[in-house]
């Protein structure tokens, strides 16, 4: 049994955590010291529901046993090989894995660390590709308002979010953004894609007249923005983005770091939306969040231009230390293996009609003002507090702890994504605790 008085220490002030209020946390610390399938043991000894996979990373659920046995085996028998110019069998082996669950173009994997330097390497990628193609021009990147694409400098240009892009200069320059497609006036209370606001793609064309197609390289959007509070595609939006794109030589990027692994019911949301990018960016349930790892998917179009020139030659100037490190290949071989076993990457479709019955029984309660949720995600959004319009949902995620849930807020939307071994009678148990919070908020 491990010491768990040692995982509770007194003295919190080094670690300044991220995306935290650090002030509030620290007088008031939740802590998880254990994990198993469904629940968190918290410091205190209770155990909380987790209504968000960890950070929409642990979809097989915790500390599975396959997975952690993975890790110690190859701790104990290769920890770690040079990622350039070496190689290990298991790098190649997920690789491989993953082109046979992913859309059927696509046949190349680029691995990372993180869904932030996903983004970064295929901001690169696409860059790239044009040059070597001989349309070096083509240097502009397209995001969208709302869009969340990480933390680094690329993912914060292209991202959309206020808070993430104010504080930090003048990022990237040649960014340009698409609008959101949030349109509550219109769609408010959608079950899955909203029938409203398809013709947003067309921001595209309006950028393309404006900047001439021909130094644009690429388009990055969520197909489903998760962490800017679950905003689903309108009907026809994706479609029309792929034939802009493809209308004027524009690489399309989907970044599915939440959207990959079996969120919205297929392994990707480019199968479920049945519309094809040309490069994918995952991370988190790669590995089941247990170890760091992203990825980079592409097509054999995108990777073969690289493939020209010398053999000796190193084609791609890119690349981490801990690209495909052994340790987290086989945290995603065994991750892998279990989402085929027990077939979670199509759960979410087969739970779907009844995570949706029981998300939309909360319409109707105190300050919802709208209701998102498709495959095992969604979304309550809650009316602001002027002048303080995240307090209301943190304030529900404070007493929804308290109670034994996990979930998550973002601005003043509270999301929640579980575990995909979610049984119906825990679906119950998170949505009716969730609505007796809603009761009671100021
Ligand atoms: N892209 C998307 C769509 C994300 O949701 C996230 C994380 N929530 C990231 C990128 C960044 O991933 P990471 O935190 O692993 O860098």
């Amino acid at each position: 049994m491990s010491d768990r008085s040692a995982s509770a220490p007194n003295d919190l002030r080094a670690f300044w955590m991220p995306f935290t209020a650090n002030r509030q946390f620290k007088k008031s610390p939740r802590m998880f010291v254990a994990a198993r399938d469904m629940h968190y043991t918290t410091s205190d000894g209770r155990q909380v529901l987790d209504g968000t996979a960890g950070l929409w990373c642990c979809n097989a659920g915790h500390c599975r046993p396959k997975i952690t046995e993975a890790i110690q085996k190859q701790a104990a028998e290769l920890d770690y090989a040079p990622a350039f110019q070496m190689g290990h069998p298991k790098a190649f082996e997920l690789a491989s894995r993953l082109t046979e669950i992913a859309p059927e173009p696509f046949e190349h994997v680029f691995f990372t660390n993180s869904g932030s330097e996903s983004v970064e390497t295929a901001l690169k990628i696409a860059i790239a590709w044009h040059r070597a193609r001989g349309e070096g021009a083509r240097t502009r990147l397209i995001g969208r308002e709302r869009g969340y694409h990480g933390v680094n400098f690329g993912g914060i240009s292209v991202g959309g979010i206020v808070a993430n892009r104010k504080h930090f200069g003048t990022l990237l320059t040649g960014v340009d953004h698409l609008r959101h497609t949030h349109l509550p006036e219109k769609n408010a209370f959608t079950r899955g894609q909203p029938e409203h606001g398809a013709e947003l793609a067309d921001d595209l064309e309006r950028l393309c007249a404006l900047h001439d197609p021909s130094t644009i390289a690429a388009v990055i959007v969520e197909p489903m923005a998760g962490s800017t509070g679950v905003l689903l595609p309108p009907k026809g939006y994706l479609q029309r983005l792929r034939e802009i794109c493809d209308r004027h030589g524009i690489l399309l990027i989907f970044d599915e770091v939440i959207t990959g692994f079996g969120r919205l019911g297929s392994p990707f949301a480019a199968q479920h939306y049945d519309i094809m990018p040309d490069l994918i960016t995952t991370a988190k349930g790669l590995t089941n969040g247990v170890i760091p790892m992203g990825a980079v998917l592409t097509t054999a179009r995108i990777h073969d231009a690289f493939m020209t020139g010398p053999e000796h030659m190193i084609e791609l100037f890119h690349g981490y230390t801990y690209s495909g490190n052994p340790i987290a290949a086989a945290a995603g071989l065994a991750t892998l293996e279990t989402y085929r076993d027990e077939a979670l990457l199509t759960r979410a479709a087969e739970l779907e009609p009844y995570w949706l019955d029981a998300l939309f029984s909360l319409r109707g309660l105190p300050h919802v003002i709208d209701i998102r949720g498709q495959g095992l995600i969604g979304a309550v959004e809650l009316e602001p507090i002027a002048g303080e319009p995240t307090r209301r949902a943190f304030s529900a995620f404070l007493k929804a702890y308290e109670k034994g849930i996990l979930i998550r807020t973002t601005g003043d939307t509270i999301a929640m994504s579980p575990p995909l071994i979610i049984s119906k009678a825990q679906i119950d148990e998170l949505i009716g605790t969730l609505g007796d919070v809603l009761k009671t908020l100021d």
